[in-house]
């Protein structure tokens, strides 16, 4: 059978994640957590569905060993862990003068973070699962695979990824994995995922791309920005998301 990742015909592992298991949590920063979760509703941490798998997709060399040091990267630099101080990314909470809440990230590797996204963007295009059924990368797929296996996280203005969280406002829910949807924005047209209270949203286009997404993406100076959504917005989005994606 046909790896979809070398196109090599080997045998395939019978479950592969399409969402790593260990983004069913909230995201680390220099507070350990932006968000705790609910301390005062242990129970509800309980709810996390059980990650999105598929067999016969991938390798066991190129879904342990190629994604699984994406993942192993991404794990750690979002969720906290065993990276050495030189490698750690260093979070701070700032707010812009427009009053917009945002946390700084620097020192998270550009190559290894965005082809971890990418992968995630990727593995959805690839499954056959009806939650996927609305990621349909085209010839897109093809670049992301090659960029995947070679390594190559290219410019900075391919294949951008914004990153959105509520997981400062204790309102909304934050054990939510929303079915990803594509969307058209002015003139660019991208995917949207939400994982665990935060929205992972992909650009596809080349062209049209807001400039608050490309200064806000992660930069080969190791650089990202993650906005944080008010109540407001995230009670918009949240209805927005679920609205668009027909449930
Ligand atoms: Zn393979």
């Amino acid at each position: 059978m046909i790896c979809k990742l070398c196109l090599e015909d080997k045998p395939l592992l019978r479950r592969s994640h399409i969402i790593p298991d260990f983004m069913y949590q909230d995201i680390y920063d220099e507070n350990h957590w932006i968000h705790r979760g609910r301390p005062s509703e242990p129970s509800r941490m309980g709810r996390v569905p059980t990650g999105e798998y598929e067999g016969n997709i991938l390798c066991k060399p190129c879904d342990n060993e190629i994604i699984g040091n994406y993942e192993s990267y991404g794990s750690r630099a979002l969720y906290g862990g065993e990276l050495p101080i030189a490698e750690s990314p260093i979070f701070e909470q700032v707010v812009t003068p427009a009053g917009q809440r945002i946390t700084v990230c620097r020192n998270i590797d550009y190559r290894k973070f965005k082809l971890f996204l990418l992968s995630i963007l990727w593995r959805a295009s690839i499954s056959d699962r009806d939650f996927f059924s609305d990621v349909n990368l085209g010839g897109h797929e093809d670049t992301i695979r090659e960029m995947l296996l070679g390594g190559y996280a290219r410019e900075p203005n391919i294949y951008p990824i914004l990153l959105a969280t509520y997981l400062g406002d204790i309102e909304t829910p934050a054990d939510v994995i929303g079915q990803p949807h594509r969307f058209r924005l002015e003139r660019s047209i991208g995917y949207n995922f939400l994982i665990g209270g935060t929205y992972y949203i992909f650009f596809i286009s080349r062209s049209g791309i807001p400039a608050y997404v490309l200064d806000a993406s992660i930069s080969p100076s190791n650089e990202m920005k993650i906005i944080h959504l008010s109540g407001d917005d995230s009670g918009r989005l949240l209805h927005q998301y679920f609205g668009m994606s027909g449930k």
